[in-house]
């Protein structure tokens, strides 16, 4: 994905302009076949209306969007099935997203009629038998309504359902967040299980950092609708060279992330991303800011540590040198 951007429209009357909300501004991405990507940052980050655009679940306002090498960020009708055919979302809260008054049966069939429709109705239920196998839980369950299910057994039913098309690609928003923390690691397990075993591709978008370390093989660090950070998973950890990524990872235990050289205290609240700072967007909260970076938006740079480690600030060389803020001024 290319320069994606999303707006959307909020407040307006007869006599004021709707003003735009950049949720996602100018995001390239890519999702390497076969790995997990994780996408990290503070709710209202933007994350979660990424991960609706890469499902195509809303359009972006502009950019453009391949899968294996087809163009799909105008795609519609057939194009659009198809896409849904190969990817697929779990949504965050497995109590609001599954219909509470169909059976497990039908909610994992559902797709399969749409996807597989020259499958018997004999077939069907033996792939439904299959899938619920595949999610831990027991074929004979098929006839039971979600309500009968604890919070983790129905994200387990939501993920057969996204698995019933055969997709290549899972997308999750926050998949165990909403699950009591005891049943958060089987969760993650089945995910990271289920991916090794289907060859699957994974997009988890995330804001535990304990969780994206253990199951993602690269990271994208979101700020207010952009990316900060980018890199492979062990190197963002060890080597985190953007300000908020530092920020982010200062506020976990050490044992999370190995050994950060610095610290750095994340003040204040998020800006709204209906109007927000000029520049580098988190010039509001950064202890190293400068005049530069309330004038001039930071692009994504090599870091030169490791390939594909990049970071979105005017002097992370600097920051990375000395332990202390550089002067005001400076630079
Ligand atoms: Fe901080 Fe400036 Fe870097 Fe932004 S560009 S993260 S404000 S030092
Ligand atoms: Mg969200």
């Amino acid at each position: 994905a290319t320069n994606l951007v999303r707006h959307f429209d909020v407040g307006g009357s007869l006599f004021e302009k709707p003003r735009k909300l950049r949720a996602v501004d100018d995001v390239s991405l890519t999702v390497n076949t076969g790995e997990t990507l994780a996408i990290v940052g503070e709710s209202g980050c933007g994350k979660s209306t990424l991960a609706r655009m890469l499902m195509r679940l809303i359009a972006p306002t502009s950019g453009r969007m391949t899968f294996e090498g087809r163009q799909i960020d105008q795609a519609r009708g057939r194009a659009l099935t198809e896409l849904r055919r190969d990817m697929q979302f779990i949504f965050q809260d497995p109590f609001s997203s599954l219909n509470p008054r169909l059976t497990v049966g039908r909610l994992v069939g559902e797709p399969l009629e749409t996807h597989a429709p020259a499958l018997s109705a004999r077939d069907r239920r033996a792939r439904v038998a299959e899938l619920l196998t595949q999610v831990g839980l027991r074929p004979e369950h098929t006839d039971r309504y979600p309500h009968e299910f604890s919070g983790g057994q129905r994200q387990r039913i939501g993920i057969a359902r996204a698995l019933a098309s055969g997709p290549k690609l899972l997308i999750g928003d926050e998949p165990v967040s909403a699950l009591d923390v005891s049943v958060q690691a089987q969760v993650i397990n089945l995910l990271a299980d289920l991916r090794d075993r289907l060859s699957l591709t994974l997009v988890v978008i995330a804001h535990d950092l304990a969780v994206i370390r253990y199951m993602s093989d690269r990271v994208a660090v979101m700020y207010l609708g952009r990316i900060v950070e980018e890199g492979p998973t062990d190197e963002i950890f060890a080597r985190p060279r953007h300000p908020y990524t530092i920020a982010l990872l200062s506020a976990i235990p050490v044992a999370e992330h190995g050994r950060i050289k610095q610290k750095v205290e994340l003040a204040g609240e998020m800006p709204s991303p209906i109007d927000p700072p000029s520049g580098c967007r988190f010039h509001t909260r950064c202890p190293f800011a400068q005049d530069r970076c309330r004038a001039e938006t930071p692009q994504l740079r090599d870091t030169g540590l490791a390939p594909g480690h990049g970071a979105a600030c005017h002097f992370f060389e600097e920051i990375a040198r000395d332990a202390v803020p550089p002067a005001q001024g400076a630079g």
